[in-house]
């Protein structure tokens, strides 16, 4: 039994040092509250987008879903959605589901609770007055959160979502790069027995305009090669309740 005596050791310092930052940065950690991940059915797959709406990227998007007749999942930013107006109509009014990811993008997890619900209800304000739809979803900005953060989102009405598939669409990788850890991802999920809730950027929340399209060309060829008993679907299918 030595050896689990000493494993466990490990595990409680690595709580206590590094632990901490994993439970809450890592996507499919519940340690902080649960999240909202995927569903059961490994042929039931979700992209989800984050950090616009953006003009150099989510009109061709709009355009390569619309094309595959695939819906998608869109957590946006208060600040970008209010300098374009335009295109977040166009997302909600071709299907898609709209979620929060806060006005301006801070690390929730360093900010005052204060702070916390100002961005979250005004991001989900700015959103339901251009869409006329409440928001239901909520995506923590880096993936940043505790118990409070969890908390003030459920007092709002939001349900907190994270990822099981991370693609790296902000690095320069290129869309073989974004396409290689997309499948990689689903692959592994699949083998899991889950379904694929995957990050993508159509935005950067640093600034509007960043450059996004190798990610469009990315989903643009995963939609391509998919199998047909994949399913497209946005990530309310994966809430009951
Ligand atoms: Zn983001």
């Amino acid at each position: 039994m030595r050896w689990f005596v000493a494993a466990g050791a490990a595990a409680a310092l690595g709580l206590a040092g590094g632990g901490l930052a994993y439970a809450s940065l890592w996507p499919t950690s519940q340690f902080f509250g649960r999240t909202l991940i995927a569903g059961r059915d490994p042929d039931e797959l979700a992209l989800t987008f984050d950090d616009g709406p953006n003009d150099a990227a989510t009109p061709p998007l709009l355009d390569v879903l619309a094309r595959h007749q695939v819906r998608a999942t869109f957590f946006m930013m208060g600040s970008f959605a209010r300098q374009r107006p335009e295109i977040v109509r166009r997302v909600a009014g071709e299907g898609h589901l709209i979620g929060n990811h806060t006005m301006d993008h801070p690390k929730l997890a360093f900010e005052p609770a204060q702070r916390v619900r100002q961005e979250l209800a005004d991001c989900s304000a700015v959103l339901e007055d251009l869409t006329g739809n409440s928001v239901r979803f909520f995506r923590p900005p880096f993936g940043s959160r505790r118990p409070t953060v969890l908390q003030l989102a459920r007092e709002l009405g939001l349900v907190p979502v994270t990822w099981n598939v991370t693609c790296n669409d902000w690095e320069p990788i290129g869309s073989d790069g974004i396409l290689r850890r997309l499948q990689a991802g689903v692959t592994r999920n699949r083998m899991n027995g889950r379904g694929s809730n995957i990050l993508l950027h159509d935005g950067g929340h640093r600034a509007m305009g960043t450059r996004r399209i190798d990610t469009v060309h990315a989903v643009d060829r995963l939609l391509t090669a998919a199998s047909r008993e994949s399913r497209w679907v946005t990530v309310d299918a994966w809430h009951s309740g």
